[in-house]
């Protein structure tokens, strides 16, 4: 192929696990519908794994041409106290202006641009001087998008009614509604407020779901019932979790699942950014000693891996540490989460319902005991058990609204691994998952055809 007729795509995540991994696999997905990918990657990042995904993927994809994008370092009188994650979010935010070049650089020239759903408006007239089409990755469920995109049209969320209808799709009680968007000033609520009326100008948005998932918010969106002027919404998912994630466990835990009888284990991990409080740790590793059950729980007490963490023993205690041996096994390391997943021995998953993990556990057709904990998750908990192959308790509240005893955990978890119409709900969900991603699914058609409309875009050039 002539360089003039390669189809050229440039992806910019943002901060995160939750953003980077849907990035980096959607990269892969791309290069495998024969598209040349250029991956533009904020620096430095906000934590270790990142940096490590960000390794290993360019070994395993050295002709993803990756391009480094240095971001003007947060102010230094920002609250302590804030998200690193949020800081970074504003951060890149502030930097944009560095894209221009950047983006001008590219070689062969670009035929679509695609990027983080937390830099709309300060990427959009930047991404307007390209003269290709150019979307957003929007890193949560159609649902949440349905809600975001609803949001202009809804009064300040001071004054938010008790039940949020979002046309054709649901209706949202106030208690599940992120709670940064009720404090004034937040980073959180800014953006929301600041980008959402800008949906309108993208050429489409990219979701990491698929209809037999989220089919009536999906079909709500793509018929203008949630907000006529919208563009398209593309259900490019369920995204594979690729090669390039495996990391070297030194045998634990998937050698100890590869000891447990199938179907035996529940798998807890409340996804790479959310640290539980020392009490929460305490009665959530009493709940699952009380389950009876047999469990794999990745313990996390900072936000970021780059803080000092405390050994296991001293967050859990010595008597809880000795009565998990019986049938537990306690990590702290970052764990391959897909390939747990995917574990004959797994039956179920303690989830905070961060979309990247319902995702993973839906391709795996692992049922879910949802424990939403900060932002869209309770809205992507709803989702899991209006499908039928989840629960979420909605009276643990958010994070750290209530310690959450370990007699209630435990008993949830018990119901969660005994309920045969849930397990049975997770296998057709698996089974919809992988036809999305076979000839004739929804992936597979919105990849193909969003490669010919860039194709007639190189041809023009
Ligand atoms: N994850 C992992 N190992 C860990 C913790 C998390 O592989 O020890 C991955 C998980 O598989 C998912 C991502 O990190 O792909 C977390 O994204 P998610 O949207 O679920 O939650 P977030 O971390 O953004 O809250």
């Amino acid at each position: 192929m002539s360089p003039a007729s390669v189809v050229h795509v440039a992806l910019l995540p943002s901060a995160g696990m939750g953003h980077l991994t849907p990035f980096l696999r959607l990269a892969a997905l791309l290069v495998r519908h024969h598209c040349h990918v250029t991956l533009i990657t904020p620096q430095p990042t906000v934590s270790k794994a990142e940096q490590h995904l960000l390794t290993r993927f360019q070994s395993s994809f050295p002709d993803v041409n990756q391009v480094q994008f240095h971001v003007v370092p947060p102010d230094e009188d920002v609250p302590s106290a804030a998200d690193p994650f949020f800081l970074q979010f504003a951060a890149i935010r502030r930097s944009s202006h560095l894209l221009s070049p950047i983006l001008a650089s590219l070689s062969p020239p670009l035929s679509a641009f695609v990027y983080d759903m937390t830099l709309i408006s300060p990427v959009l007239p930047i991404a307007n001087t390209l003269g290709v089409p150019y979307y957003i990755l929007f890193t949560s469920s159609a649902t949440m998008f349905s809600f975001y995109s609803y949001f202009p049209s809804l009064p300040a969320p001071q004054s938010f009614p008790d039940v949020v209808e979002i046309p054709g799709v649901l209706a949202i009680p106030k208690s599940s509604i992120p709670p940064p968007l009720m404090i004034p000033n937040s980073i959180f609520g800014n953006l929301f407020k600041e980008d959402s009326p800008k949906l309108t100008k993208l050429h489409g948005v990219f979701i990491n779901t698929f209809e037999g998932l989220e089919a009536v918010s999906l079909e709500a969106l793509n018929c203008g019932k949630v907000v006529k002027e919208l563009p398209p919404v593309y259900p490019v998912g369920p995204f594979v979790p690729c090669e390039f994630e495996k990391v070297d466990q030194k045998g634990a835990p998937l050698t100890w699942l590869d000891d447990q009888p199938d179907g035996s284990v529940v798998y807890v991990c409340f996804g790479s950014r959310t640290a539980l409080g020392r009490d929460q740790i305490r009665e959530l590793g009493d709940g699952l000693v009380r389950s009876g059950c047999r469990f794999l729980w990745v313990v996390k007490d900072k936000k970021v891996d780059k803080e000092d963490e405390e050994g296991l023993d001293g967050l859990l205690g010595e008597e809880l540490v000795e009565r998990i041996k019986e049938k537990g096994l306690v990590v702290k390391e970052w764990v391959d989460q897909s390939e747990i997943l995917g574990h004959k021995a797994v039956r179920g998953f303690v989830s905070h319902c961060g979309w990247n993990s319902v995702i993973e556990a839906a391709w795996c057709g692992v049922p879910i005991l949802g424990w939403p904990q900060i932002g869209d998750q309770k809205i992507n908990a709803e989702v899991v058990s209006k499908s039928g192959w989840g629960v979420w308790k909605k009276d643990w509240g958010w994070e750290g609204e209530r310690v959450v005893k370990g007699e209630e955990i435990g008993e949830a978890v018990k119901e969660m691994m005994n309920n045969e119409s849930l397990k049975i709900r997770a296998v057709q969900v698996k089974e919809d998952a992988r036809k999305a991603i076979s000839v004739g699914g929804g992936c597979e058609i919105a990849l193909q055809n969003l490669r010919e409309e860039w194709k007639k875009i190189v041809k023009n050039i």
